[in-house]
């Protein structure tokens, strides 16, 4: 079955720019009224991963949420809730609210902020590689009548990308979130989780930002890289194909994508999607680096425990920047982060390289670093990659 992805080039994030390029990015699909109908209770779900100003790209704009509470209203929509759940709250919910953008473009548009952390919850039964589990999501997602999912084109140094499926996993509240970087270690099996729940949860509409985007050290304090373009689908695996496609990205070397084809969700390949809207080559960006797929997750288990001293990627604190606030190490799902006078500390032994500790620093004073050993994979790696790009060109 093929599956229809929109892009839509957009230069700025001037509201009435941003809002006409909405509206043309789901003219394909049938616009907003396809989706919403009079008297719908929408749910809008961002991206607020950090407490940070738009222009860092760490979180969906502002003008995107602006943009699409008015369309859902202009379809007849009686009521739109904005919300998302970053991994952990320091403060008050409104300092994120406020900081984003979020609260004032969602007032501007008549819809109402929903904090998520206080929310009613429901248990979602996922079975994930054989193994049975349950999470708990705010239950507002079951109760609308239809939810939207507005995600961030932002690299990843887990899953390499955070896109439109790993948006799901802000349905998830708060502190639970880290549990199961826990629960699930290893990418494939957090990429087989975070797929699972966005499978059972029911989001109908996938918008992606990367007007801005975000890349190299992603997700909170990768670099700001335009972009340019918003991308729509019902599906959001085909969200993510069209992401690769813009940024020249092989999705078969994402750990999400990948699962996704083995159990058969969403295209396979790209000759299952049909882009419309704007012409794909005026789409292609250049120079978005993308965080290696880390080699240590290929290798069998056995062979892993014996050299698992030698290879590996963690996090390294910039000492400098560092204040001391605790935020890492409250987060830190492995308890692998203790904090001195020096400032954080990282133990190898226990740590499981999820980069949660990365994300919720304030100050970006953590960064992802590679053993020796792992580092000249990775150069090797790239060396190969670059040589048959020239070959192919
Ligand atoms: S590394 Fe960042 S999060 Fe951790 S204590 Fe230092 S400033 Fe706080
Ligand atoms: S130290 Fe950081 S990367 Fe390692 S387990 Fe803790 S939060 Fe995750």
């Amino acid at each position: 079955m093929v599956t229809k992805v929109s892009l839509q080039k957009c230069e700025s994030y001037e509201l009435n720019e941003v809002a006409a390029a909405v509206k043309k990015l789901l003219e394909p699909l049938g616009g907003m009224s396809a989706f919403v109908k009079h008297g719908y209770k929408v749910l809008v779900k961002p991206n607020m991963l950090s407490c940070k100003e738009p222009e860092r790209a760490a979180t969906t704009h502002p003008s995107v949420i602006e943009a699409v509470v008015r369309e859902c209203f202009e379809a007849g929509a009686s009521e739109v809730w904005v919300g998302d759940s970053p991994p952990a709250i320091f403060g008050r919910t409104e300092d994120f609210w406020n900081k984003t953008g979020f609260a004032k473009a969602t007032e501007a548009a008549g819809g109402k902020m929903l904090c998520f952390e206080k929310a009613e919850k429901a248990n979602v039964d996922l079975n994930v590689l054989g193994k049975d589990t349950s999470a708990s999501v705010i239950k507002t997602v079951f109760d609308a009548d239809l939810v939207i999912s507005l995600s961030k084109m932002k690299t990843h140094n887990l899953t390499r990308i955070t896109g439109a499926v790993k948006n799901h996993f802000g349905f998830i509240p708060g502190f639970a979130k880290a549990l199961f970087h826990k629960k699930f270690t290893k990418v494939h099996e957090f990429s087989a989780f975070v797929t699972e729940l966005a499978r059972t949860l029911p989001v109908k509409l996938h918008i992606m930002d990367g007007i801005e985007a975000m890349d190299l050290q992603g997700p909170a304090s990768g670099r700001v890289k335009k972009n340019n373009i918003l991308i729509a689908s019902e599906n959001p695996v085909a969200v993510d194909f069209g992401f690769c496609k813009v940024v020249k990205l092989n999705p078969k070397s994402v750990p999400i994508m990948k699962y996704c084809k083995s159990i058969g969700w969403g295209p396979s390949s790209f000759d299952d999607i049909e882009f419309v809207g704007t012409k794909v080559e005026d789409c292609i960006v250049n120079g978005y680096i993308v965080p290696p797929a880390p080699p240590v997750y290929l290798i069998p288990d056995f062979v892993l425990e014996l050299i698992r001293k030698m290879i590996w990627t963690g996090p390294n604190l910039k000492p400098n920047k560092c204040v001391k606030c605790g935020r890492c190490k409250n987060i830190c799902p492995a308890k692998a982060i203790e904090v001195r006078d020096m400032g954080a500390s990282f133990d190898r032994e226990k740590c499981i390289s999820c980069f949660c500790c990365m994300e919720v620093c304030p100050v970006e004073a953590i960064e992802m670093k590679a053993s020796p050993l792992m580092s000249i994979i990775l150069k090797l790696r790239n060396v190969k990659r670059v040589l048959s790009r020239n070959k192919n060109e």
